[in-house]
């Protein structure tokens, strides 16, 4: 039996919130001197109700799907505060930038499908203890990592080789 697909793994389970992202969000644009308006909190809230990895034109096909009115330029805005208060990680893909929560959620890294755009999530401690101790050996304390890894993910590979598959059997 083959070992599963990254596809079929299941989702990383989400963690407890200390607070809600939505006060979190409030705090930090209060320092900043600004405020939580009605469409950040809109934005905010309905970025957390799920947990996936989107782009801005996603985001704002999404939010218009749902009857919402919210301006690209804020939608632009909001998410660069978003990643700037630490509630929204970016991913820089090959050909596009994706967001996802960098709060309430386990740390872990992906793997980004080429042909189709899927992003696989995974998490692996030997990466996490070899990026520690290489960060170790010069003198660095590592505090994150950005580590994408790119190629096609198992349906893609199976639909693009199927000789290659059929040479295995
Ligand atoms: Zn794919
Ligand atoms: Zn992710």
């Amino acid at each position: 039996m083959s070992p599963p697909s990254a596809a079929e793994s299941p989702p990383l389970a989400p963690l407890q919130f200390d607070q809600r992202p939505e006060e979190k969000f409030r705090e930090f644009l209060e320092i900043r001197g600004e405020k939580l308006t009605e469409p950040r909190r809109l934005l905010v809230r309905h970025i957390y109700s799920s947990h996936k990895h989107f782009d801005a034109d996603e985001l704002i096909a999404d939010l218009q799907a749902a009857g919402h009115r919210v301006s690209r330029a804020t939608v632009y805005r909001t998410l660069r505060l978003l990643v700037e208060a630490h509630l929204l990680r970016e991913l820089r893909l090959t050909n596009r930038t994706a967001y996802e929560h960098d709060y309430g959620y386990p740390s872990h890294d992906h793997m980004h499908c080429t042909t189709c755009g899927a992003v696989l999530e995974f998490t692996n401690e030997e990466l996490r203890n070899l990026r520690d101790r290489v960060a170790a050996a010069h003198g660095f304390r590592a505090t994150g990592h950005r580590f994408i890894i790119t190629g096609q993910c198992g349906t893609c590979a199976r639909a693009r080789s199927p000789r290659r598959r059929l040479d295995r059997i």
